[in-house]
């Protein structure tokens, strides 16, 4: 059987049909960058307009594209949380509606759960236990999983998350978005000449990221001097300072099987480097997804409902703005 995975929580309209092993039988993303790209981040109600538009053309793609009809569905899994309302609406709303009219079973998924799944498209699997960083848009945390559902959150950011940071930078520097690749690219061409912070690195699990995003802003209007590149180059180079720190702390304390390093940042080139580098000094696995599905996207949402549907938990298809990795 395959699972039909609906992803609508910010600003792409993603489908997707993928079977227990985590093969992807076939995805399609509707990216909503050109509608939001001029007012420098998500506008919510142009985002569920264009869901709305983008839902049943990508379903019905999808379906096609694998030969699939609904008696080949096991389930439906939608994101029901966290994300903007008026988004998660319009999945929710198609996933119910699909479940009535084809008769499959639908599973409200949380979309953290879904980032964490994103490790074994393809051909991945995870060694329990394992300490997972979660680098996203809007999340920076780092817990323990002593197995798929039971999480130990160790810490999170005070403030903005990593992926926020980049984005910000990007934009201070003129690389414009999407920030994380552009600043992924400059970084590499140049050097990290400057010594920027490291803030809460020698505390526990607990992050901050927007003071370094100020000492950059700081650093650009004293420093015109310094090149973009060296500029991107010195910021990268205290992000993953910073993030190795904590995860070399966590394996430490925790002595896991896996590190598991998932969400968009998790695309990094640097940060792959800099957690291969951790992950071999305590001789655990590194689990990271495949690059394409590190950002947001429905082939993780139908991965994680394989786990919901084995369990036989049923969230329910209510939008959950504010769900935490905690709650299924
Ligand atoms: P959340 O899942 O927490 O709700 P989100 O879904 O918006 O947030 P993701 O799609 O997982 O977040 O990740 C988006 C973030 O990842 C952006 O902030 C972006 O800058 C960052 N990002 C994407 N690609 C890269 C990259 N190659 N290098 C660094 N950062 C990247
Ligand atoms: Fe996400």
């Amino acid at each position: 059987g395959l699972i039909l995975g609906i992803e609508t929580s910010c600003d792409d309209t993603s489908v997707a049909l993928v079977d227990r092993a985590g093969h992807v039988a076939a995805i399609r993303t509707v990216s909503q960058f050109e509608i939001h790209e001029a007012f420098g981040g998500v506008y919510p109600e142009l985002a569920s307009r264009a869901h709305l538009e983008a839902i049943l053309p990508t379903v019905q793609g999808v379906m096609e594209e694998a030969s699939v009809t609904p008696a080949d569905l096991t389930a439906i899994g939608v994101t029901r949380g966290p994300g903007l309302i008026g988004s998660l609406l319009v999945g929710l709303s198609t996933a119910e509606a699909l479940s009535m009219a084809w008769d499959v079973p639908a599973y409200g998924v949380n979309h953290l759960r879904g980032h964490i799944r994103s490790v074994a498209l393809e051909s991945g699997r995870t060694e329990f236990p394992a300490v997972i960083m979660l680098v996203s848009g809007g999340h920076t945390l780092i817990a323990e999983l002593k197995d798929a559902w039971s999480y130990r959150l160790l810490g999170s950011t005070r403030d903005d998350s990593v992926g926020e940071s980049y984005d910000k930078v990007a934009r201070m520097l003129g690389l414009g978005m999407p920030g994380g690749p552009a600043i992924d690219k400059a970084a590499k061409a140049g050097q990290p000449v400057l010594r920027l912070p490291r803030p809460m690195k020698n505390e526990a699990y607990e992050f901050s990221f927007s003071g370094l995003k100020s000492s950059v802003a700081r650093h650009i209007e004293k420093h015109p001097e310094v090149s973009v590149e060296d500029m991107s180059a010195s910021f990268v180079a205290a992000c993953m300072d910073v993030l190795a720190a904590k995860a070399d702390r966590a394996l430490d304390a925790c002595k896991p099987r896996s590190l598991v390093i998932v969400g968009g940042v998790a695309a990094s080139p640097q940060l792959r480097d800099a957690m291969g580098k951790v992950a071999a000094k305590h001789g655990v696995e590194l689990c990271l997804p495949p690059m394409k599905w590190a950002t947001d996207n429905a082939a993780m949402i139908a991965m994680a409902t394989w786990d919901y549907v084995e369990r036989g938990l049923q969230p329910g298809l209510m939008p959950k703005p504010n769900l935490s990795l905690e709650t299924p």
